[in-house]
């Protein structure tokens, strides 16, 4: 195992959230000597992550996809729906996999399921080492770049893969700024049972206050991520569970009939955020740890998973040819394969969520027309639908389905 002497060759993860797990087994499933520094995520995460397809196909190549498939639910359908009320509203626009010839789109699962899954099968891989304490300092140097956790230990290795989330260590200890933004509004998150199917359909209804959104679960379950003024959300957090089940069917138009949440709501603070570059000093970051974007369509952790997949790639690639894993050349590629995916989106999320929260009419305008637009033009439509599910920008091997 690395620890304190440096080895040629090896990687150090840090963050054991979604990314950073997917980075380490990629790297561990190749043979790469990893470590894996970051405490266990919060089980009260009762967030759901809607994987679309490239994600669900790498999980599958990495052998994850099997231990969690039975827990998810498959997304065939996607409305936007305007429920502004306001002068200029758009049609509805749904997307519907089979129109691109394609089963689904991806699939729903609760964070804390696909976190079980990466954790399971992360502890079978013999090369990789999970310490579970948190990184208190990074030092990159020209041949090394050493990790010390909070017990004292410092392993070093070619490479530190930063996914230590918002408020990344890896982040700063690399020099890299970060541009980042308040959205003035916080994602409530739960999940609920309802009366009626959902028909693998998730429902984005558009409001003035921001996106309130409704995803399948496995059976008649859903979860719901409503975006609000953070003095509403307030309001809303203080009612007590009947209440909340029937603000919520209010919301959703009573689409899914009688609503009964579930225990445990989440609340998040909402903010885009893009780091300036995304490698220095041996140190590649991944995840939130490199961009932060709103939970408008369903795009962050897709993000995340093909930074890890990228990653994982180039550094592989070095290793083999006997290069330098966390060498200049690795992190230029690095950057360069991941900035058109994330700045793509980071536009596309900020644009939607602020024209529907602005109540500049030209915008509101646009916004509309664009969606006009998507309703009644299909190749668009189909364009916008495989762009969602398979970015353009050069796609990680593992999204590909092929093994590192
Ligand atoms: C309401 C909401 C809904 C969302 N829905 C979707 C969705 O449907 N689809 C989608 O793709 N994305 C979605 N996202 C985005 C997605 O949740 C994030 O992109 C994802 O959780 C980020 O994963 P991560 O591994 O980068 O970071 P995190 O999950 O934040 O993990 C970072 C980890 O690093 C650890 N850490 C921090 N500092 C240190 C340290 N010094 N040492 C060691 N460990 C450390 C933390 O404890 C944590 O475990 C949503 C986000 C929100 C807020």
């Amino acid at each position: 195992m690395i620890s304190r002497k440096h080895r040629n060759g090896s990687v150090i993860v840090v963050g054991g959230g979604p990314a950073g797990l997917t980075a380490a087994i990629a790297l561990a499933e190749s043979g790469i000597e990893t470590v894996l520094a970051g405490k266990r995520p919060s089980p009260s995460d009762n967030r759901t992550t809607a994987l679309l397809g490239g994600s669900v196909t790498a999980l599958a190549t990495l052998g994850v996809w099997p231990l969690c498939e039975h827990q998810a639910a498959p997304l065939k359908v996607m409305r936007l729906v305007d429920d502004t009320g306001r002068l200029w509203r758009a049609p509805e626009v749904k997307f519907s996999a089979g129109e691109i010839g394609l089963g689904t789109f991806g699939y729903n699962i609760e964070n804390q399921h696909l976190l079980a899954a990466l954790s399971q099968r992360a502890g079978a891989l013999p090369a990789l080492r999970i310490v579970e304490d948190e990184a208190t300092a990074i030092e990159p140097g020209a041949d090394a770049v050493a990790v010390t956790v909070n017990s004292g230990e410092t392993f070093e290795a070619s490479l530190a893969i930063g996914a230590d989330g918002r408020r990344s260590l890896c982040r700063k200890a690399a020099g890299i700024h970060l541009d980042d933004r308040s959205y003035k509004q916080v994602a409530l998150t739960l999940c609920f049972a309802h009366s009626r199917p959902h028909h693998d359909t998730s429902t984005e209804f558009h409001t003035a206050d921001g996106p309130f959104t409704v995803v399948p679960l496995p059976g008649r379950r859903s979860s719901l991520v409503w975006v609000l003024d953070p003095y509403d959300a307030d309001d809303i957090g203080v009612l007590d569970d009947d209440e909340l089940s029937a603000e919520i069917e209010r919301h959703s138009h009573s689409i899914l009939g009688k609503i009964t949440v579930e225990p445990g709501r989440g609340r998040f603070p909402l903010s885009i955020a893009t780091a300036h570059r995304f490698a220095a000093r041996r140190i590649a970051l991944i995840g939130e740890a490199a961009h932060v974007i709103p939970p408008i369509g369903a795009q962050g952790l897709n993000l995340g998973l093909r930074d890890a997949a990228a990653i994982a790639e180039l550094a592989i690639a070095a290793g083999r040819d006997g290069g330098d894993m966390g060498g200049d050349p690795v992190l230029a590629a690095y950057d360069k394969m991941r900035r058109s995916d994330v700045a793509g989106r980071t536009l596309t999320v900020d644009l939607l969520g602020r024209s529907l929260l602005s109540d500049f009419l030209p915008l509101q305008g646009a916004r509309g027309l664009g969606l006009y637009l998507l309703d009644r033009v299909g190749p668009l439509r189909r364009a916008v639908m495989r762009e969602g599910v398979a970015p353009s920008a050069a796609q990680p091997r593992l999204m590909r389905g092929e093994a590192l």
